[in-house]
């Protein structure tokens, strides 16, 4: 055996356990195994054409090679993404720390204070600098974010009863040009009509229900919008400002001048570039559309003994109860990206981003003073990091690249550099000797810049405190920050502690040598701007993961674009609608969207303008196919897309996919595959095979991009044949199909960075340990189902009585006992152990997938937990509800309390079996009141009185 395979640190079970595994499940080999769960007639014949595994060194030695063929130039090319400076205690203590990047969504808040926290201070600062009452904690990209306030504002213009049927949206000329591009793609399947001009001259008619604004502007100027607001309300006109970060610690804040809704990105708060991303975007609004807003907000409530207590507020689960009446379809969000920025606000704090802000300026007004003297006419008047020149494109771009800087190019004659918290003065001497040389002139060498407060004129500066809150503070000396991290920290449960065995929600293994390249600014500090002939280590790398991909799915091509799910969702719907149009099929809107779906689906349907029509399920969960070919001959003539997940978000390899494929292709439409489950199909079948033209992938889930607490994520789309020439593309970078659709994402790859992971864990399993690693997740599912069985009910379960990678207890019938699924969930964290999928997608049940991570220690640690638990639930009874699940979980507090009255001892409340003393988690708080959260909405860290009074 090679035993430096990373197969062997990828997957638990060893092959001594394997057979014990095997006995239990009452099968001779893991080929039986298949046999008896995934269909005969959707296996693959020939293993994926993949080059051979490398080790984890022949891995790192590969990846250092690849980077050093990315050329690092001083880059000013901003449009929303600039050098950042990255401290090097976050980069340690949160980027590169398990404990913060292997955590899940914050669902279960008793054991997700840490990170809720970290994210109430992101939402803090976003209100400060912004002037809004409330923020989300992080949406996926800039001009997402921007698309959101556009479509958000569409959505509540009938409150306003003279804008019913009014669907203009005016965009300022001077907004980003990928912000754009993502507006025109969400706009045109829900008939909102972009308007783009000069704000300078817009009439303020009657017709626009909405106007967004950039701020600065792209070519830096900055313009005082209040004149513009409030002609715009004075019309019914709502505004949204996508506003720089940075900027805004010196600016007047949007709220000042009574900006509706203010979006942007927080990337310059020392995350890296990664060619285009992960990245924190931002989205503030005013407390009225606090049920509007897309997204995760985070509030402030109280746990059961009054103490204050954070958790998910509102929309919490906000698709999958409203489905297409849903705000949004954003699931997986930014979190551990909006974790570090914020943290960036609590190192610097108030008066550290204030001189970061000054110095960018003052470098930036130096440089437009000398600049001057080499007689470059300057476009924009007003500035706050970024000067727009009148010059010969072509010739500065020669020079400037000559001496390894990038400047942005928007036409012939026109260069605009954009300066940030990385230039030093001798970067300044460069691009001036760069023009200087264009002018056949001397520049003067600067020696020394002031850092000053602004140059701008006063109605331009802001002139209230922000990040006054204790937070951004206290914590401004290395050991005070480290410690301040490692306290959330330890109230988080992550996968470094033990299993988060979420159904649907794949969480494995996140290896270390996967993470490292991100460590590397050979891959930290490329502009997703850059010409593609720097980022040639990029390149090499996104193409192989698309061709990678493209064979684990069995398509034709790939888009890394999307950077979540849901996203990729979004974007496979409004290629399959490209392609419609593309045969004159402008009336196919209609989507099928089975019952058991995830609620993100029928959310996508909608944002790309499709109809969806529901379809049953039979008793067994399975699609009902009667029902389903009914329904699509029904619609045949207007028929657009069948969403299905496979295996069925029951867990189940339906057997009749191939028919139903089929149908859908009869009658006109496309099928669309989510892939979330494609944890069960690697290497053993794949989405071409069973008859789909194109998935979404969840790379932060099936492809070891680790869950980062609720984000970062990647969707990338794969298509089939006919859907290559719709891949969208991007407005500055040349990319996509030849037919594409324009952008679904602010940069032409996504969040690049995030995909050196998912290349690392394909190209380090290769097809064996790909396939290998299938099996085992089947394996250990199903292993998991028979040691729970005869304890609890399984729900729905393949023709020969196999789960497939995960499987859902039905806990309904405890409620004779008076007991809830939450409380079985609260319990798990007693024992140590993350709860499964919540109530997904069947109320009342948990649905556990374990993944091929976990060992077999590891797993019957988690039977034995939730034997212990069926135990204890036999001896609940409804009538007295003081027991030890509905009391979880019990803190330390609790059980070092002077006094304890419970009729149950402090060791059966906290250890209950003999593994917990060996590693006991404790959470932070007794269980959170979500009712009491949500009736006093409370967003940010100081108490919401302060911005009332503001
Ligand atoms: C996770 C998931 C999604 C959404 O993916 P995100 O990356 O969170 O946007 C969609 N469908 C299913 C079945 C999922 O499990």
């Amino acid at each position: 055996m090679k035993t430096d395979s990373f197969k062997l640190r990828h997957i638990g079970p060893s092959e001594k356990e394997l057979d014990s595994m095997l006995d239990t499940i009452k099968v001779d080999s893991v080929d039986q195994l298949i046999y008896e769960t995934v269909p005969d007639d959707i296996l693959l014949d020939n293993p994926l054409n993949l080059p051979p595994a490398l080790s984890e060194q022949e891995y790192s030695a590969s990846m250092l090679k690849l980077a050093a063929k990315n050329k690092i130039f001083k880059t000013f090319i901003g449009l929303g993404y600039h050098e950042a400076c990255l401290p090097a205690v976050i980069q340690r203590n949160i980027l590169e720390n398990p404990g913060w990047y292997t955590a899940y969504t914050p669902y279960q808040a008793e054991i997700a204070q840490g990170r809720l926290e970290a994210l109430l201070n992101f939402q803090t600062m976003i209100c400060d600098l912004t002037g809004m009452e409330l923020a989300n904690a992080s949406l996926l990209d800039e001009s997402t974010a921007a698309a959101e306030a556009m479509t958000m504002l569409f959505a509540v213009r009938s409150r306003d009863q003279k804008k019913n049927n009014v669907s203009k949206f005016f965009v300022s000329e001077e907004i980003l040009p990928q912000t754009l591009s993502l507006l025109q793609t969400r706009a045109t399947p829900l008939d909102i009509e972009l308007v783009v001009g000069n704000h300078e001259e817009f009439d303020f008619s009657d017709s626009f229900y909405g106007a967004i604004l950039q701020y600065p502007g792209k070519s830096g100027q900055v313009y005082d919008y209040a004149d513009f607001t409030k002609k715009a309300h004075e019309a019914g006109i709502k505004v949204a400002v996508a506003a720089d970060i940075l900027s805004l610690v010196t600016l007047k804040s949007p709220g000042s001048f009574n900006a509706d809704v203010v979006v942007g990105t927080t990337q310059r708060f020392g995350i890296p570039l990664g060619y285009g991303g992960p990245h924190a975007a931002y989205f503030a609004t005013r407390e009225e559309f606090k049920r509007n807003i897309p997204g995760r907000i985070i509030g402030i409530t109280q746990d059961t003994n009054g103490n204050r207590a954070l958790r998910m507020a509102l929309q919490t689960r906000e698709q999958h109860i409203k489905r297409d009446k849903a705000t949004s379809n954003i699931c997986t969000a930014q979190v551990l990206l909006a974790v570090m920025a914020g943290m960036y606000a609590v190192y610097h704090g108030p008066k550290g981003l204030t001189y970061i802000a000054n110095k960018v300026h003052s470098y930036t007004h130096t440089l437009s003073q000398e600049l001057k003297k080499l007689e470059l006419q300057q476009v924009n008047a007003t500035y706050f990091d970024t000067i727009t020149l009148k010059a010969d494109a072509a010739k500065t771009k020669e020079i400037a690249e000559s001496k390894e800087v990038n400047f942005y190019y928007p036409d012939n004659e026109t260069v605009s550099i954009s300066l940030n918290e990385a230039t030093t003065i001798d970067d300044i001497n460069t691009i001036l000797s760069i023009f200087a040389q264009l002018k056949g002139k001397t520049a003067t060498k600067v020696n020394n810049i002031d850092v000053q407060t602004t140059t701008l004129p006063d109605h331009l500066q802001r002139t209230t405190e922000f990040l006054t809150n204790e937070v951004f503070n206290a914590y401004h000396s290395e050991t005070e920050l480290m410690r301040y991290i490692k306290k959330l920290e330890r109230k988080d449960l992550s996968l470094n502690h033990s299993m988060i065995p979420l159904g649907s929600c794949t969480m494995k293994l996140n290896a270390a040598s996967e993470m490292l390249p991100l460590s590397n600014p050979q891959w930290g500090n490329i502009h997703p701007f850059a010409p593609v002939a720097q980022a040639q280590g990029y390149q090499e790398v996104l193409k192989q993961l698309e061709d990678q991909l493209t064979e684990i799915t069995g398509f034709a091509g790939t888009s890394l674009q999307p950077n979540s799910g849901a996203q990729g969702e979004f974007a496979g719907l409004m290629v399959i609608r490209a392609y419609h149009e593309s045969r004159g099929d402008h009336n196919r809107n209609i989507c099928l969207i089975p019952s058991s779906a995830h609620g993100t689906n029928p959310a996508s349907a909608v944002m790309a303008g499709m109809k969806v029509v529901v379809t049953k399920a039979t008793e067994e969960g399975n699609i009902d196919v009667e029902d389903l070919r009914e329904k699509a001959i029904k619609h045949k003539d207007n028929l657009a897309a069948l969403m299905v997940t496979y295996p069925s978000t029951h867990g189940v390899y339906e057997s009749a996919i191939k028919e139903i494929t089929k149908i859908i292709h009869d009658n006109g439409g496309q099928v669309y595959m989510d892939g979330a489950n494609m944890n069960a199909q690697v290497g053993l079948t794949n989405p071409g095979a069973i008859g789909a033209d194109v998935c979404h992938l969840n790379l932060h889930k099936t492809f070891a991009i680790p869950h980062g607490g609720g984000g970062p994520g990647v969707g990338p789309i794969c298509v089939a044949e006919q859907l290559v020439p719709f891949l969208p593309g991007n407005p500055v970078i040349p990319s996509g199909g030849e037919k594409g659709i324009t952008a679904i994402s602010s940069a032409p790859w996504g969040s690049a960075l995030a995909c050196l992971i998912s290349y690392g864990y394909i190209t380090m399993l290769g097809a064996d340990g790909l396939k290998s690693a299938t099996i085992h997740a089947i394996l250990n599912a199903n292993y998991i189902k028979e040691r729970l069985e005869g304890h609890y009910q399984t729900l729905y379960s393949g023709e020969r009585g196999r789960a497939a990678h995960e499987m859902i207890l039905d806990c309904r019938p405890f409620k004779a006992h008076g007991i809830e699924v939450t409380d079985i969930a609260k319990r798990l964290m007693d024992y140590g152990f993350h709860a499964p999928t919540v109530s997904f997608p069947v109320a009342g049940t948990i649905m556990i997938e374990p993944t091929e991570s976990e060992n077999k220690a590891e797993l019957d640690r988690f039977c034995d937990a939730l034997i212990a638990i069926r135990q204890e639930i036999a001896e609940a009874t409804a009538e007295n509800p003081n027991n030890v699940l509905k009391n979880a979980p019990h803190t330390q507090a609790m059980l070092t309390a002077d006094t304890w009255d419970l009729p149950y001892t402090r060791a059966q409340a906290a250890y209950p079996l003999p593994y917990i003393a060996d590693n006991k988690f404790w959470p932070s708080v007794r269980r959170v009141d979500d009712a009491y959260g949500d009736r006093n909405l409370i967003c940010t860290c100081a108490p919401i009185e302060a911005y009332l009074e503001a």
